[in-house]
Protein backbone atom coordinates (compact mmCIF):
# COMPACT_ATOMS: atom_id res chain seq x y z
CA UNK A 1 0.00 0.00 0.00
CA UNK A 2 1.54 3.48 -0.89
CA UNK A 3 -0.21 7.19 -0.20
CA UNK A 4 -1.85 7.84 -3.16
CA UNK A 5 -0.25 10.05 -5.10
CA UNK A 6 -2.96 12.89 -5.78
CA UNK A 7 -2.91 13.72 -1.82
CA UNK A 8 -0.13 15.68 -3.05
CA UNK A 9 -2.00 17.87 -6.02
CA UNK A 10 -2.66 20.95 -4.90
CA UNK A 11 -5.54 23.08 -6.56
CA UNK A 12 -3.00 26.00 -7.30
CA UNK A 13 -1.59 26.21 -11.40
CA UNK A 14 2.14 26.12 -11.96
CA UNK A 15 3.66 29.27 -13.61
CA UNK A 16 6.39 27.74 -15.12
CA UNK A 17 7.56 28.35 -18.70
CA UNK A 18 6.53 24.99 -21.27
CA UNK A 19 9.25 22.57 -20.85
CA UNK A 20 10.62 23.91 -17.70
CA UNK A 21 12.51 20.89 -15.23
CA UNK A 22 10.28 22.41 -12.11
CA UNK A 23 7.38 19.73 -13.59
CA UNK A 24 9.28 16.83 -14.15
CA UNK A 25 11.17 17.50 -10.44
CA UNK A 26 7.90 18.33 -9.01
CA UNK A 27 5.83 14.71 -10.46
CA UNK A 28 8.89 12.67 -9.22
CA UNK A 29 9.51 13.98 -5.86
CA UNK A 30 5.27 12.95 -5.44
CA UNK A 31 6.32 9.59 -7.20
CA UNK A 32 8.80 9.15 -4.61
CA UNK A 33 6.80 10.29 -1.31
CA UNK A 34 3.88 8.09 -1.92
CA UNK A 35 5.95 5.22 -2.86
CA UNK A 36 7.77 5.86 0.33
CA UNK A 37 4.02 6.06 2.10
CA UNK A 38 4.65 9.30 3.32
CA UNK A 39 1.77 11.13 3.83
CA UNK A 40 1.54 15.16 3.03
CA UNK A 41 0.91 15.93 6.59
CA UNK A 42 4.58 14.13 7.61
CA UNK A 43 6.38 16.15 4.89
CA UNK A 44 7.56 19.39 5.95
CA UNK A 45 9.19 21.27 3.01
CA UNK A 46 11.30 24.80 2.85
CA UNK A 47 11.51 27.00 -0.21
CA UNK A 48 12.91 29.95 -0.97
CA UNK A 49 12.81 32.52 -3.80
CA UNK A 50 13.51 31.60 -7.45
CA UNK A 51 11.33 29.53 -9.96
CA UNK A 52 11.78 26.46 -8.25
CA UNK A 53 10.22 28.57 -4.87
CA UNK A 54 7.43 29.77 -6.84
CA UNK A 55 6.68 25.66 -6.45
CA UNK A 56 6.03 26.42 -2.46
CA UNK A 57 1.96 26.44 -3.34
CA UNK A 58 1.94 23.57 -6.31
CA UNK A 59 2.44 20.67 -3.70
CA UNK A 60 0.11 19.56 -1.08
CA UNK A 61 2.67 19.01 2.33
CA UNK A 62 3.80 21.31 4.92
CA UNK A 63 5.46 24.26 3.57
CA UNK A 64 7.70 27.27 4.02
CA UNK A 65 8.90 30.21 1.70
CA UNK A 66 12.00 31.88 3.02
CA UNK A 67 14.40 34.82 1.93
CA UNK A 68 16.58 33.90 -1.06
CA UNK A 69 19.03 31.09 -0.21
CA UNK A 70 17.58 30.29 3.30
CA UNK A 71 15.50 27.14 2.52
CA UNK A 72 18.43 25.29 4.11
CA UNK A 73 18.50 27.12 7.70
CA UNK A 74 14.65 26.77 7.67
CA UNK A 75 14.61 22.37 7.19
CA UNK A 76 17.45 22.12 9.97
CA UNK A 77 15.05 24.49 12.56
CA UNK A 78 12.17 22.32 11.50
CA UNK A 79 14.41 19.24 11.94
CA UNK A 80 15.79 20.06 15.04
CA UNK A 81 12.32 20.54 16.71
CA UNK A 82 10.66 17.85 15.26
CA UNK A 83 12.04 14.66 13.90
CA UNK A 84 8.75 13.03 13.25
CA UNK A 85 9.01 14.91 9.91
CA UNK A 86 10.24 14.21 6.72
CA UNK A 87 12.14 17.46 5.67
CA UNK A 88 12.82 18.38 2.64
CA UNK A 89 14.90 21.75 1.37
CA UNK A 90 13.80 22.72 -1.91
CA UNK A 91 16.60 25.44 -3.51
CA UNK A 92 18.20 26.41 -6.86
CA UNK A 93 22.09 26.73 -7.74
CA UNK A 94 21.53 31.01 -7.33
CA UNK A 95 19.99 30.76 -3.76
CA UNK A 96 22.42 27.58 -2.62
CA UNK A 97 25.66 28.59 -4.36
CA UNK A 98 25.60 32.12 -3.46
CA UNK A 99 23.60 33.50 -0.34
CA UNK A 100 23.11 30.19 0.78
CA UNK A 101 26.28 28.36 0.63
CA UNK A 102 27.42 28.95 3.90
CA UNK A 103 24.03 27.06 4.62
CA UNK A 104 24.65 23.98 2.53
CA UNK A 105 28.44 23.56 4.26
CA UNK A 106 27.05 23.85 7.98
CA UNK A 107 24.14 21.46 7.03
CA UNK A 108 26.00 18.77 5.54
CA UNK A 109 29.10 19.16 8.36
CA UNK A 110 26.43 19.05 11.06
CA UNK A 111 24.75 15.86 8.64
CA UNK A 112 21.42 17.19 9.85
CA UNK A 113 18.52 14.76 8.58
CA UNK A 114 17.53 16.59 6.24
CA UNK A 115 17.33 15.93 2.33
CA UNK A 116 18.29 18.81 0.05
CA UNK A 117 17.22 19.35 -3.46
CA UNK A 118 19.16 21.63 -5.52
CA UNK A 119 17.94 22.60 -8.93
CA UNK A 120 20.84 23.82 -11.10
CA UNK A 121 19.82 25.22 -13.95
CA UNK A 122 22.72 27.26 -13.92
CA UNK A 123 21.11 30.57 -13.64
CA UNK A 124 19.40 33.16 -11.72
CA UNK A 125 15.62 32.28 -13.91
CA UNK A 126 13.25 34.09 -11.55
CA UNK A 127 14.99 37.51 -12.51
CA UNK A 128 15.61 36.65 -16.06
CA UNK A 129 19.05 34.61 -16.02
CA UNK A 130 21.71 36.54 -14.77
CA UNK A 131 25.04 34.33 -14.32
CA UNK A 132 25.48 31.93 -11.06
CA UNK A 133 28.48 29.81 -9.79
CA UNK A 134 27.94 27.11 -12.27
CA UNK A 135 27.17 29.10 -15.50
CA UNK A 136 29.47 28.15 -17.99
CA UNK A 137 32.19 30.18 -18.48
CA UNK A 138 32.46 33.38 -20.64
CA UNK A 139 28.71 32.63 -20.73
CA UNK A 140 26.63 36.00 -22.31
CA UNK A 141 23.95 36.29 -19.86
CA UNK A 142 21.56 39.08 -18.92
CA UNK A 143 23.23 42.49 -17.91
CA UNK A 144 26.15 40.10 -18.87
CA UNK A 145 26.31 39.92 -22.84
CA UNK A 146 29.87 39.80 -23.17
CA UNK A 147 30.11 36.85 -20.62
CA UNK A 148 30.79 36.42 -17.20
CA UNK A 149 34.03 37.52 -15.64
CA UNK A 150 34.01 35.16 -13.02
CA UNK A 151 35.20 31.34 -12.97
CA UNK A 152 32.85 28.58 -13.02
CA UNK A 153 33.06 26.00 -9.98
CA UNK A 154 32.48 22.51 -10.15
CA UNK A 155 30.04 22.53 -7.87
CA UNK A 156 29.98 18.20 -7.43
CA UNK A 157 33.63 18.89 -6.51
CA UNK A 158 32.72 21.00 -3.88
CA UNK A 159 30.09 19.41 -1.95
CA UNK A 160 32.50 16.12 -2.38
CA UNK A 161 35.19 17.94 -0.52
CA UNK A 162 32.56 18.27 2.64
CA UNK A 163 32.32 14.30 2.87
CA UNK A 164 28.42 14.77 2.98
CA UNK A 165 26.26 11.52 3.87
CA UNK A 166 24.88 11.10 0.23
CA UNK A 167 25.26 12.90 -2.61
CA UNK A 168 23.61 12.30 -6.08
CA UNK A 169 23.60 13.89 -9.32
CA UNK A 170 20.36 13.96 -11.36
CA UNK A 171 18.48 15.44 -14.42
CA UNK A 172 15.10 17.00 -14.58
CA UNK A 173 15.49 14.35 -17.80
CA UNK A 174 15.22 11.38 -16.23
CA UNK A 175 11.78 11.54 -14.25
CA UNK A 176 12.18 7.82 -12.99
CA UNK A 177 15.68 7.84 -11.89
CA UNK A 178 15.29 11.41 -10.26
CA UNK A 179 12.23 9.89 -8.06
CA UNK A 180 14.37 6.90 -7.09
CA UNK A 181 17.40 9.35 -6.40
CA UNK A 182 14.52 11.39 -4.14
CA UNK A 183 13.50 8.01 -2.33
CA UNK A 184 17.17 7.12 -1.76
CA UNK A 185 17.54 10.44 -0.17
CA UNK A 186 14.98 10.41 1.95
CA UNK A 187 15.47 7.12 3.36
CA UNK A 188 19.34 7.98 4.00
CA UNK A 189 19.87 8.64 7.77
CA UNK A 190 21.58 11.69 7.60
CA UNK A 191 22.10 15.04 5.00
CA UNK A 192 21.56 13.88 1.49
CA UNK A 193 22.73 16.70 -0.94
CA UNK A 194 20.52 15.69 -4.45
CA UNK A 195 21.75 18.28 -7.12
CA UNK A 196 19.50 17.72 -10.29
CA UNK A 197 20.73 19.61 -13.47
CA UNK A 198 17.11 21.11 -14.41
CA UNK A 199 15.79 22.65 -18.22
CA UNK A 200 15.44 25.79 -18.36
CA UNK A 201 14.81 26.58 -21.99
CA UNK A 202 14.26 30.31 -21.16
CA UNK A 203 17.94 31.12 -20.03
CA UNK A 204 20.32 27.93 -20.11
CA UNK A 205 19.19 26.67 -24.01
CA UNK A 206 22.20 24.64 -24.54
CA UNK A 207 20.79 21.96 -21.75
CA UNK A 208 18.64 19.85 -24.35
CA UNK A 209 16.78 16.60 -23.67
CA UNK A 210 18.85 16.00 -26.49
CA UNK A 211 21.97 16.88 -25.09
CA UNK A 212 20.91 15.05 -21.96
CA UNK A 213 20.28 12.02 -24.09
CA UNK A 214 23.85 12.32 -25.69
CA UNK A 215 25.87 13.56 -22.71
CA UNK A 216 24.61 11.68 -19.58
CA UNK A 217 24.93 8.18 -18.34
CA UNK A 218 23.69 6.84 -15.54
CA UNK A 219 26.64 5.67 -12.65
CA UNK A 220 25.31 2.08 -12.84
CA UNK A 221 26.50 1.55 -16.30
CA UNK A 222 30.41 1.44 -14.73
CA UNK A 223 31.17 -1.70 -13.50
CA UNK A 224 32.25 -2.33 -9.56
CA UNK A 225 32.03 1.43 -8.98
CA UNK A 226 31.58 1.66 -5.33
CA UNK A 227 29.71 4.48 -4.11
CA UNK A 228 31.28 4.09 -1.14
CA UNK A 229 34.67 5.06 -2.29
CA UNK A 230 35.47 9.40 -2.24
CA UNK A 231 38.04 8.57 -4.33
CA UNK A 232 36.37 7.07 -7.16
CA UNK A 233 33.49 9.42 -6.43
CA UNK A 234 36.27 12.40 -7.03
CA UNK A 235 38.13 10.55 -10.25
CA UNK A 236 34.39 10.06 -12.13
CA UNK A 237 33.74 13.70 -11.84
CA UNK A 238 36.88 14.45 -13.93
CA UNK A 239 35.30 11.58 -16.68
CA UNK A 240 34.12 13.29 -20.29
CA UNK A 241 30.90 12.18 -19.45
CA UNK A 242 28.38 13.05 -16.70
CA UNK A 243 27.24 10.32 -14.28
CA UNK A 244 23.78 10.67 -12.24
CA UNK A 245 22.92 8.42 -9.85
CA UNK A 246 24.70 7.80 -5.87
CA UNK A 247 27.60 9.18 -6.40
CA UNK A 248 28.92 8.91 -3.09
CA UNK A 249 27.90 7.79 0.36
CA UNK A 250 29.52 7.53 3.66
CA UNK A 251 27.20 5.62 5.44
CA UNK A 252 29.29 5.36 8.91
CA UNK A 253 29.06 9.34 9.34
CA UNK A 254 27.01 9.75 12.65
CA UNK A 255 23.82 12.17 12.25
CA UNK A 256 23.96 15.52 14.25
CA UNK A 257 21.35 13.79 16.93
CA UNK A 258 23.83 11.31 17.38
CA UNK A 259 26.55 13.18 18.30
CA UNK A 260 24.49 16.09 20.44
CA UNK A 261 25.34 13.88 23.69
CA UNK A 262 23.35 16.22 26.04
CA UNK A 263 20.16 14.81 24.15
CA UNK A 264 21.21 11.29 24.12
CA UNK A 265 18.82 9.49 26.16
CA UNK A 266 16.18 11.86 25.50
CA UNK A 267 12.72 10.47 23.44
CA UNK A 268 10.61 13.95 23.14
CA UNK A 269 11.26 16.36 20.00
CA UNK A 270 12.00 19.90 21.24
CA UNK A 271 8.28 20.80 19.80
CA UNK A 272 6.65 19.08 22.22
CA UNK A 273 8.90 20.16 25.28
CA UNK A 274 8.16 23.48 24.18
CA UNK A 275 4.58 23.00 24.66
CA UNK A 276 5.10 22.79 28.37
CA UNK A 277 7.15 25.49 29.63
CA UNK A 278 5.06 28.42 31.02
CA UNK A 279 5.69 31.27 29.24
CA UNK A 280 3.37 33.58 30.99
CA UNK A 281 6.77 35.73 32.91
CA UNK A 282 8.18 36.20 29.39
CA UNK A 283 5.23 37.93 28.60
CA UNK A 284 4.51 40.19 31.13
CA UNK A 285 7.97 41.86 29.16
CA UNK A 286 5.79 43.33 26.45
CA UNK A 287 2.47 44.25 28.57
FE1 LIG B 1 11.62 27.21 -15.63
FE2 LIG B 1 13.58 28.68 -16.63
FE3 LIG B 1 11.02 29.36 -17.09
FE4 LIG B 1 12.07 29.62 -14.67
S1 LIG B 1 12.69 30.74 -16.51
S2 LIG B 1 10.08 28.77 -15.14
S3 LIG B 1 13.45 27.85 -14.56
S4 LIG B 1 12.07 27.52 -17.81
Amino acid sequence: MSVDIKEYNSPNMPTWCPGCGNFAIHASLKKALSELNISPSEVFMTFDIGCNGNGADKINLYGFKGLHGRSIPLAVGAHLANRRFTVIADIGDGGCFHEGLDHLVHAVRANYDITILIHNNQNFALTTGQGTFTTKDEKPMYGLPQGRPERQLNVSQFILNLDPSLYARATSTDPLQLSDIIKQGIENRGCSVIEIMQLCPKYNKEFTPQWAMENIKKIESLEKYKEDSLSEANEILHNSSIYTGIIYRNSALKTFYERLHNRKDTISELVDEVKTVDINNLLKYFE
